[in-house]
């Protein structure tokens, strides 16, 4: 099998070849693009050196069978046509298209029969904050079914790319920063992404839009307030929930427990919760804190914590491609 990574030396780029590592996906090629930056750096996959090519629009996806792709919106809109007509599916880390309606946003533990539904062989990965988001939700919709969600997160400078985690490195040293409007050390800004005219930022209407699309379920009701903390790795989501249905808690948390990707982390009496330092290199998603919201019927609050680059962006990519091959067996 014939892969490809578009985006190798960012912060997601690098990981995939870490998770590449990892798995056991049947690799006979791996092959490296990027921009003029990185064109001629060469990488270490399983003992083999690989140089970055230059992505540009020519054959050089010809007879591959994945590319996983995060080099931005704006690279993988430009390249799609590139990339898939020789035949390669395109999984896709950006935002591009995964609102597109022939294009399935798959999250594997939630969705992943609608990665066989890809036309136009794009894929596209949801993002990093929805994506946990969901996996814990999605046994408490099947068994309680949900009216309404409540998003507040605190979300690591890693997913603003390697310049995010360099700004919080740097700011220790009093740097100014480069890629946040302000110092994240000392810090939680809460703007992610661009703001729209709602007043809302796009972080926060993807976790909107992404949950619905997800979910197959365009009734939800969903807000968001995404803020940005100085944390390297790791997201941490508060999630209030209003379930459609009474519920009883411990056998909640047993439906949780038994859901697939997730790790149950909550013993409050021996302090035992999930924080960002634990799930850090992990692929599963940890929720803790689990509650009763008594001020709304049916009312339930989570704390939910995993890696960003990894389940959130990585892990989550090479899983649709192993879901995908699977499925296709
Ligand atoms: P990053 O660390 O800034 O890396 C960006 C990568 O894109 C670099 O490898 C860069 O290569 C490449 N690139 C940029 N322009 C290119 C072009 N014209 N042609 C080829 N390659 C180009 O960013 P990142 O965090 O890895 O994020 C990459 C994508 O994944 C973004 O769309 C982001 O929204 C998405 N994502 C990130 C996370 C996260 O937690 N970080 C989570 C989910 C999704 P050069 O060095 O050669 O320029």
């Amino acid at each position: 099998m014939k892969i490809a990574i578009v985006g190798a030396s960012g912060a997601v780029g690098q990981e995939f070849l870490r998770i590449l590592e990892q798995r056991d996906l049947p690799i006979g090629e791996l092959l490296l693009f990027g921009s003029q930056r990185s064109a001629g750096r060469v990488y270490k996959f399983r003992g083999k050196d690989i140089t970055v090519k230059l992505l540009q629009h020519n054959d050089d996806f010809k007879g591959v069978d994945f590319a996983l792709t995060s080099a931005g919106a704006g690279t993988s809109r430009e390249f799609a046509e590139t990339i898939t007509r020789h035949g390669a599916v395109m999984i896709d880390n950006s935002s591009a298209f995964r609102m597109e309606p022939d294009v399935p946003l798959v999250v594997p533990e939630v969705n992943g029969r609608d990665a066989l539904d890809a036309p136009r062989r794009i894929i596209a990965n949801p993002n990093c904050s929805t994506i946990q988001a969901v996996v814990a939700l999605k046994p408490l919709y099947d068994k309680y079914g949900i009216k309404r969600i409540v998003y507040s997160t605190y979300q690591a400078v890693s997913g603003a790319g390697l310049g995010g985690y360099e700004d919080l490195k740097n700011g220790i040293n009093g740097e100014a920063p480069k890629k946040f409007p302000y110092p994240i050390f000392g810090n939680c800004i809460p703007h992610i992404d661009v703001f729209l005219e709602n007043g809302y930022t796009k972080e926060e209407m993807k976790m909107v839009n992404e949950t619905r699309k997800i979910l197959g379920d365009d009734s939800l009701r969903i807000t968001a307030t995404t803020v940005r903390v100085p944390v390297y790795y790791g997201h941490s989501e508060s999630i209030n929930v209003e379930l459609g249905s009474a519920y009883d808690l411990d056998e909640l948390k047993s439906v949780l427990a038994a859901g697939k990707g997730i790790i149950m982390a909550d013993d409050p009496a021996n302090l035992k919760y999930p924080m960002a330092i634990d799930c850090e290199d992990h692929d599963e998603v940890y929720v803790g804190r689990v509650r009763r919201d008594d001020s709304v019927e049916n009312g339930l609050n989570l704390w939910v914590v995993a890696d960003n680059i990894r389940k959130g962006a990585a892990t989550n990519a090479v899983q649709i491609a192993e879901e995908y091959i699977r499925r296709n067996a």
